[in-house]
């Protein structure tokens, strides 16, 4: 897909899924900045690309950080110029029962997978909207939050809250002709999912009907579709990328 003189921002690029979406927008031709709390991890990224035919620029961000949000936005604007592409894939998980959770695991879940993408969004929209030329946002949700996980189980909540939010941010902003849709990830093969016990992962592939998880590039595939000319008339729309795991409606 061919993305020349659009501008990409992608949180979590340091690693598995944001990384793969990186690489990819900047392969399409796309302006990247591959945004992460592990500074050094989104620089390998951006040290990664091999004849792309964009560019990618490493920059850190904490999404739980309105300021430092803030402060990835004007940095863009002031070198890009605009942003048409907004992808949220940082996030974090921890597998345990419910009632082994603390409450500071609650906060910081909600806090970089909730709020992260709505601080996101918000410090982005400014200048979508101002530049009048409408925009595409991508965030990353998870099968979790539509059908549930054992063990992510706040986790889940918060893929769930970021669904309902994409599908409310798409009804007001399509009038700024933004659209916002959310793809879900089924298990895949990142640092994230090999933190999973080694049974929960061998169970995982084995009731995929493709019988394997997914490479982090699938993932991309999808993100890319719903930030192209080809998604034009898509929003508040979810879309499950998991080998069939879960085939609910
Ligand atoms: P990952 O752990 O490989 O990468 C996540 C990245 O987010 C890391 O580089 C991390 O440094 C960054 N990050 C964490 N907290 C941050 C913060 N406060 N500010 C900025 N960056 C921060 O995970 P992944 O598997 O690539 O997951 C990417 C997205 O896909 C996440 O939203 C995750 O919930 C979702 N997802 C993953 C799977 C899976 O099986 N891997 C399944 C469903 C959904």
């Amino acid at each position: 897909m061919e993305f020349s003189n659009q501008t990409a921002v992608v949180t979590g690029a340091g690693s598995g899924i944001g990384r793969a979406i990186a690489l990819a927008f900047a392969g399409g031709g796309a302006t990247v900045f591959a945004a992460d709390l592990d500074a050094a991890a989104a620089r390998r990224t951006a040290a990664e690309r091999v004849a792309v035919a964009g560019s990618i620029t490493a920059r850190s961000v904490d999404v739980t950080s309105g300021e430092s949000v803030r402060a990835l936005r004007d940095d863009v604007l002031a070198q890009a110029g605009q942003v048409s592409i907004v992808v949220n894939a940082a996030g974090i998980d921890v597998t345990e029962p419910f009632t082994d959770n603390t409450e500071k695991l609650w906060a910081d879940l909600v806090a970089v997978n909730y709020l992260g993408p709505v601080r996101v969004c918000r410090a982005f929209l400014d200048p979508m909207i101002e530049a009048g030329v409408g925009g595409k946002i991508v965030n990353l949700g998870s099968d979790a939050g539509r059908v549930g996980s054992t063990g992510e189980t706040v986790y889940a909540g918060t893929k769930g809250g970021v669904i309902a939010f994409t599908k409310s941010l798409a009804r007001e902003v399509a009038r700024h002709q933004i659209n916002v849709n959310c793809v879900c990830p089924g298990p895949t093969d990142t640092p994230m999912f090999a933190a999973q016990p080694e049974r929960i992962r061998q169970a995982l592939a084995r009731a995929i009907p493709f019988r394997r998880v997914a490479q982090p590039a699938e993932i991309a595939d999808a993100v890319l579709f719903f930030a192209s000319g080809r998604a034009g008339y898509i929003t508040g729309q979810v879309l499950s990328v998991s080998g069939g795991l879960t085939m609910a409606g």
